[in-house]
């Protein structure tokens, strides 16, 4: 039985999860580093250790320190949140080797998966499609570009431990192709530690629709929709919703199917995302699998009514899913919009500092998970993420027309912030048609008028 949990994260998502094991009965014990001395999740957890100093590589991606406090405060289980440790097979190994409870699938599917070269092949092997690319990494820049030139320009180059639409480089032809490569590679090396790259067909204006997997320790896998994540900038997401507005029931239903055979290919276990590209025709394709909790899980959470922090805990205390296929029912629509300390009007330079006044919105179908207050200062050691805002309703319209009430209540100053760029989207007719790709917020940026992007 999970009594104890060690909380490997910080900010809203560390929030999140000591928020779901108090409501489990389970006392939490925060990390932080010394840049968060005051932040939200130290003051909620039942105990919080100091471990090292602001920098990530100091502090939340140093496994050996978070390891001994874990063993310091003798905990069952260790939630590692997203980014820092989540995906890091090492990590997971050594909490299994401590006999500590990594909430997440095993170590080697964490390997597998992260590898997308790897994944792609895993998946491919079960009948799951995916992008026609390379057969796995490719040694170097002239292989790469023979299989450019076989699989037909445009492609994108991918790094095999890439993530955070980082170590990625779109090349249009053979003359740009080399210089490409060698960029992704660098960038890749530099953020990941790994140049290793593989190649795939460079789909346009594609959306990115991916499905949430829950996967108990019994067998027993189910998919609880679909969030569409078409609405991004620099392949990084900036507003999720569930459920997609492209699909109908019988491509949902096909889509589920195939995700659920692609976690069954990983043997997996926990809470996961498989990914999909779609095209206009509706023809879906793998792209990876996270193998953690996403960022925008809770949009699945307001859509379904099933709380995936809950379940995580759960399946990894031995517990049986308690539920069945039949029983997800995405009977609400949800939105989500990423808040972010950033100003979109200087090419969406992170703009860290004090927060003097924070009023956030509320009322009925609202959810702002965050971990800021009046007066706290965004420290510019970590992602300039600051919170989330979700609304829900029956429908799409009420969801969105709320979005909008609640982001024209949002008050956030001393600080630059995205709010008013999303407000600017809520309402254009494109996105509200539910017509927005991956290619939409590109599109839009080159139409507003700059004045939008400002916060009132
Ligand atoms: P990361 O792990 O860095 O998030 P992904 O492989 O999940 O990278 O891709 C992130 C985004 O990049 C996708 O949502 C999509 O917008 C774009 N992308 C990735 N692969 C392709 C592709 N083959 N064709 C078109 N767009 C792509």
């Amino acid at each position: 039985m999970i009594s104890k949990v060690l909380i490997a994260n910080r900010g809203e998502i560390a929030l999140r999860i000591a928020r779901a094991c108090r409501e489990l009965g389970i006392r939490t014990i925060a990390v932080y580093s010394e840049a968060d001395e005051q932040s939200l999740h130290v003051q909620l957890a039942d105990e919080a250790i100091c471990i090292g100093p602001p920098a990530s590589a100091e502090s939340y991606l140093r496994g050996d320190r978070i390891m001994s406090a874990a063993e310091i405060a003798d905990v069952d289980a260790i939630h590692p949140g997203y980014g820092f440790l989540s995906e890091n097979a090492d990590f997971a190994e050594q909490c299994e080797a401590c006999n500590i409870l990594f909430i997440g699938p095993r170590s080697e599917t964490i390997r597998k998966m992260g590898d997308k070269a790897l994944a792609r092949e895993t998946v491919s092997k079960a009948g799951v499609p995916i992008i026609p690319g390379s057969d796995g990494p490719v040694e170097n820049e002239k292989e790469a570009l023979r299989v450019a030139k076989k699989i037909g320009f445009p492609v994108i180059i991918k790094a095999v431990s890439g993530g955070g639409g980082r170590g990625m480089r779109i090349a249009h032809n053979a003359v740009s192709f080399t210089k490409e490569f060698l960029t992704a590679k660098m960038e890749a090396e530099k953020a990941f530690g790994d140049g290793t790259m593989y190649v795939e067909k460079y789909l346009e204006s594609p959306r990115h629709i991916e499905f949430q997997i829950l996967a108990d320790k019994h067998g027993k896998i189910l998919h609880l929709g679909e969030r569409d994540c078409s609405v991004q900038r620099r392949h990084q997401k900036v507003i999720e919703e569930a459920p997609s507005p492209f699909l109908d029931k019988s491509l949902r239903n096909r889509m589920g199917k195939i995700a659920i055979k692609a976690a069954e290919a990983a043997e997996y276990e926990n809470a996961g995302t498989i990914e999909f590209l779609v095209d206009a025709k509706g023809n879906f394709y793998f792209i990876e699998m996270n193998t953690r909790i996403q960022v925008e899980h809770g949009v699945t959470e307001e859509a379904t009514g099933i709380d995936l922090i809950k379940e995580q805990i759960q399946i990894a205390d031995g517990q049986r899913l308690g539920f069945d296929q039949k029983d997800v029912i995405l009977s609400k629509h949800a939105i989500e919009c990423r808040i972010c300390a950033e100003n979109p009007a200087a090419n969406f330079a992170p703009s860290p500092g004090e927060i003097t006044l924070y009023y956030p919105p509320g009322g009925h179908g609202v959810r702002v998970d965050s971990h800021v207050y009046g007066g706290y200062t965004v420290s510019p050691h970590y992602d300039s993420m600051i919170g989330k805002l979700m609304t829900y309703g029956r429908t799409r319209k009420i969801a969105l027309d709320r979005m909008y009430r609640a982001l024209s209540e949002y008050l956030i100053r001393g600080i630059h912030t995205n709010v008013g760029l999303c407000k600017s989207i809520v309402v254009d007719p494109a996105f509200r048609q539910g017509e927005a790709t991956t290619s939409y917020v590109e599109e839009f940026l080159k139409r507003a008028p700059k004045e939008l992007f400002e916060p009132k």
